[in-house]
C-alpha cells in the first residue's frame, strides 16, 4: 500500500491546525503563562508548512521550497522559545540567537541553493536536526519541573523520535548521491518523515500542555503550603507534616523538639515604622531563624508574628542551644530596613520530649510549646524557656 501524499498533506494540515486551536483555546484567558500561547502559534505555523509544501505540485517551485523551510524552521524555534519559558530564571538556559541560528541558515540555505536539489536537502535535513537537538536539550535540561512530571517525559520521547526522524533523513540524503540533477525527495522519504513528524507533533504537544499543567498544580500546592510573606510553611502543612513526624519519633522511640518563636513588641515596629517595614521585619526574622535551622529542621509562620519550628530526633539540650543560637541571631544585631536600624528580639518556648499517643498528641505539644512562651514573655522576654 503506498499512501497518497497530497492526500496526507490534508490530514496533517487538519491534524496540527486542529491541535494548534486546541492549543490556543486553552491558552485563551488562562492564568497559564504565554508558553501556550507560543506553543499553538509554532502548531499553526507547523500547520501551514503542508499547504506550502502543496504549493509545488502547483508549479510554484521555489516559493513552496522557501515557503516550506521557513515555517517549519519558526515552528522549531518557537516551540524550543516555549521550552525555554519554563527555564526562565534558570542558568544553563542557551541565548536566544544561538536557538535563532541553525533557523536563519535554514532559510538561508532554502533560498540560496534553490537550485540545487541535493545539497540543499542535505543541509536542510542537517540543520533541523540541530534545531531538534536543540529543542530535546531543551526539554532535558532542568527546568521548574521535577524529574518526575510525566509532560516532561512524553516531549522528550517526542523530541528524541524527531532526532532520530532527521538524523536518518539526513543520512538519506547524504546517501543518494547518485542521483541526477533533478534529484527530488522520493515520495516514500516524504511520506515517512510525515508520518514521524505527526507522531512528534502529537506526542510534543500534548506532553507541553502536560507540563503546563503539572506546573499550575506544583504552584497551586504551594501556594496553598507556603506562607506569601517568608516563604515558609503555612500553619496547615506545618500541622500536616507534623502528624507524620509525631508517628515516626513515635516509633522509633526518639524524642522530637518544638519551639514556638514570637516577636517582642512587634506592634510597636507597625506602629513606629509602618506595616511595611513590619512586613520586612518579619521576612529577615524568618530568613535568620531558618539559618539557624538544620535541612531536616521544619519550619512555619503559625500565626502573624508567631512562627514554630519542629525539630526531628533533637534532645531539650540540643533544642535549647539551637533555640538561643536563633535567639541571638535575631537580636544581636539590628534589622535594617531602608537604611534604618530596628533593634528587634524574640521570646522562644520551648517543649522536647518523645510524643504521646493519641490524635491530640500534636496540639498538647504545641500548648507546651506556647505555655513556655507565655513564661518568657512573662520573665521579661528575649530569652528562651523550656516547658
Ligand atoms: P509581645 O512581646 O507580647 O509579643 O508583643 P507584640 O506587640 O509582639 O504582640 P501582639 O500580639 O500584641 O501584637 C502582634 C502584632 O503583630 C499585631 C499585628 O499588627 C502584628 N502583625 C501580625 N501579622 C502581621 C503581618 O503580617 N505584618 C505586619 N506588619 N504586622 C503583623
Ligand atoms: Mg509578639
Ligand atoms: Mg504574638
Amino acid at each position: 500500500m503506498t499512501l497518497h501524499l497530497p492526500t496526507l498533506l490534508v490530514a496533517l494540515t487538519l491534524a496540527s491546525g486542529v491541535l494548534a486551536a486546541a492549543v490556543l483555546a486553552v491558552a485563551w484567558g488562562s492564568h497559564l503563562r504565554k508558553g501556550l500561547s507560543l506553543w499553538g502559534l509554532g502548531l499553526v505555523l507547523n500547520a501551514l508548512s503542508y499547504p506550502a509544501f502543496g504549493l509545488r505540485d502547483a508549479g510554484w517551485l521555489g516559493v513552496s521550497i522557501v515557503l516550506t523551510n521557513a515555517l517549519t524552521a519558526l515552528s522549531l524555534v518557537i516551540h524550543t522559545l516555549a521550552l525555554m519559558a519554563f527555564q526562565k530564571g534558570r542558568s544553563r538556559a542557551p541565548p536566544h540567537w544561538l536557538v535563532w541560528l541553525p533557523a536563519g541558515l535554514n532559510m538561508l540555505v532554502a533560498a540560496t541553493l534553490l537550485h540545487d536539489d541535493r545539497w540543499r536537502n542535505v543541509l536542510v535535513a542537517g540543520l533541523q536536526t540541530v534545531m531538534a537537538g536543540g529543542l530535546l536539550w531543551q526539554a532535558w535540561a532542568p527546568g521548574l519541573l521535577g524529574r518526575r512530571h510525566t509532560g516532561r517525559w512524553v516531549v522528550i520521547s517526542g523530541a528524541s523520535l524527531l532526532c532520530i526522524t532527521l538524523v536518518l533523513r539526513t543520512l538519506f540524503m547524504l546517501e543518494a548521491s547518485e542521483w541526477d540533477a533533478h534529484f527530488n525527495v522520493p515520495a516514500q522519504v516524504q511520506v515517512a518523515t510525515y508520518i514521524a513528524t505527526l507522531a512528534v507533533l502529537l506526542l510534543n504537544s500534548m506532553g507541553y500542555v502536560l507540563m503546563q499543567m503539572e506546573h499550575a498544580v506544583s504552584q497551586q500546592h504551594e501556594l496553598a503550603s507556603h506562607d506569601r510573606l517568608t516563604g515558609l510553611y503555612n500553619r496547615l502543612a506545618l500541622m500536616e507534616l507534623m502528624d507524620h513526624h509525631l508517628a515516626l519519633a513515635r516509633r522509633r522511640r526518639s524524642p522530637l523538639a518544638l519551639l514556638m518563636l514570637d516577636i517582642d513588641h512587634f506592634k510597636l515596629v507597625n506602629d513606629q515604622h509602618g506595616h511595611l517595614v513590619g512586613d520586612e521585619v518579619l521576612r529577615q526574622v524568618a530568613q535568620r531563624a531558618r539559618a539557624r535551622l538544620r535541612g531536616a529542621d521544619l519550619l512555619a509562620r503559625f500565626g502573624g508574628e508567631e512562627f514554630l519550628a519542629l525539630l526531628p530526633a533533637t534532645t531539650a539540650d540540643g533544642a535549647l542551644a539551637v533555640a538561643e543560637g536563633i535567639r541571638r541571631a535575631v537580636g544581636d544585631q539590628p534589622i535594617v530596613v531602608n537604611g534604618v536600624s530596628i533593634p528587634v528580639t524574640i521570646s522562644i518556648g520551648l517543649h522536647a520530649g518523645i510524643p504521646g499517643e493519641g490524635p491530640t498528641a500534636a496540639e498538647a505539644m504545641i500548648a507546651q510549646s506556647d505555655q513556655a512562651l507565655y513564661e518568657a514573655k512573662h520573665q521579661g522576654r528575649n530569652r528562651v524557656v523550656q516547658a
